[in-house]
């Protein structure tokens, strides 16, 4: 059997380690210390606009957070996309609160901002105003952040930016991650930096990211005691794992160039392949390329191709389940078009780390042009 070739791996800069020794070396084991404040500084410096960063123990952490800032309990109503993952939408449960999906646009795969518009005035005339939106730059590729917080804003309901898979992207010149009321980034294991497991919140203002780190370290009131007038969470960063977000932040934007370069190659190696097209960037629209993704012509050869890539041991995945086909979700409210359905049945994410080697690459290309016996 060939080695595995996976979807997305971890690629450390060589750099972590110093970190982590640092820490160890000066016993900064223990939840806080200099690699926390060090790497939400480099966050910052990275994603600019006088953003305040909070580094937490994930991006569903984060997601959480933000929807406890924006005051969102039982009974609200949250709208989501829902072409993403189940973590940007699990959150909204976990306050007691309805998730609302909406249908994605075909330009760039996410929130389409019509449908939103339409599914804001639908639900308002069915007696609530939603108590927030949470639009996600799916793969990397930014949503139309003009048309969608034009929306927002009309019917003043915050958003909260899912830029879990979006580090390194931007949208007319301004980094994802700065555009919501609230954002979260995401340094899971396959994303595009990782530090083994974390996240963050991104926040306009002291005062919230203030109170981000107050409630995810058990919302200790200020005294010798232990006091709480809170629900507190245990969701901040260590120590030890900020040292990896660290040495990764030096490598972040060689990360996205390499990441953009193996889409281009596939773009270029499939051009001739009419069954196979890709997502164009818009106008503006820059993205990190997080996983290369394709389109095929129909369902069929989308499940034909991924167990022949399969077979010859190299990993693929259909794109997002959209949220409104899952059974957890089933009884949700939805406004649909269809699109999202659409591209879970046709679409396919590609090997895509900025790890792969030109031989690892060679393999996925030969082994799709066999199945297409070009
Ligand atoms: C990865 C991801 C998350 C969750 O981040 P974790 O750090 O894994 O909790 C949320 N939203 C999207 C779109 C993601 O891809």
């Amino acid at each position: 059997m060939k080695p595995k070739i996976w979807l997305s791996s971890p690629h450390m800069s060589g750099l972590e380690q110093t970190y982590i020794k640092e820490a160890f070396d000066t016993n900064w084991v223990a939840p806080l210390g200099p690699n926390v404040n060090g790497f939400e500084k480099d966050l910052q410096d990275y994603l600019k606009e006088d953003r305040h960063v909070a580094a937490l123990a994930s991006g569903t952490a984060a997601l959480h957070l933000s929807l406890i800032l924006l005051g969102v309990s039982q009974g609200d109503e949250v709208i989501c996309q829902s072409k993403t993952f189940s973590a940007s939408a699990n959150p909204i449960v976990y306050q007691g609160a309805t998730p609302v999906f909406v249908d994605s646009e075909t330009d760039t795969w996410n929130m389409c901002p019509d449908l939103l518009e339409e599914a804001i005035k639908d639900r308002i005339l069915k007696g609530k105003t939603p108590k927030a939106i949470i639009a996600v730059h799916l793969y990397g590729m930014p949503y139309k952040a003009d048309e969608i917080h034009a929306v927002a804003k009309s019917y003043n309901i915050p958003v909260i930016e899912d830029s879990a898979e979006s580090l390194g992207s931007h949208y007319k010149g301004q980094n994802c991650g700065t555009f919501g009321d609230l954002a979260i980034l995401s340094f899971n294991g396959n994303k595009i930096i990782t530090t083994s497991g974390g996240g963050a919140i991104v926040t306009k203002t002291a005062e919230e990211k203030e109170k981000a780190v107050f409630l995810s370290t058990q919302a200790r009131d200020n005294a010798p005691h232990y006091q709480h007038s809170h629900i507190g969470y245990n969701y901040r960063m260590s120590n030890i794992v900020a040292g990896i977000g660290r040495g990764q932040m030096t490598i972040l934007d060689s990360h996205v160039a390499k990441r953009r370069a193996n889409h281009e190659l596939y773009r270029s190696t499939f051009e001739n392949i009419s069954n196979i097209t890709f997502l164009n960037e818009p106008e503006g629209h820059f993205s990190n390329r997080w996983l290369s993704c394709i389109l095929l012509d129909s369902k069929e050869t989308r499940e034909g191709l991924r167990l022949a890539l399969e077979k010859e041991n190299i990993e693929s995945r259909p794109l997002w389940k959209p949220m409104h086909q899952q059974p957890i979700f089933k009884d949700a409210p939805s406004y649909l078009n269809g699109v999202s359905d659409d591209l879970f049945d046709r679409g396919l994410c590609l090997p895509s780390g900025s790890n792969l080697s030109d031989e690892e690459l060679n393999r996925v290309i030969s082994a799709i042009n066999m199945y297409f016996a070009v």
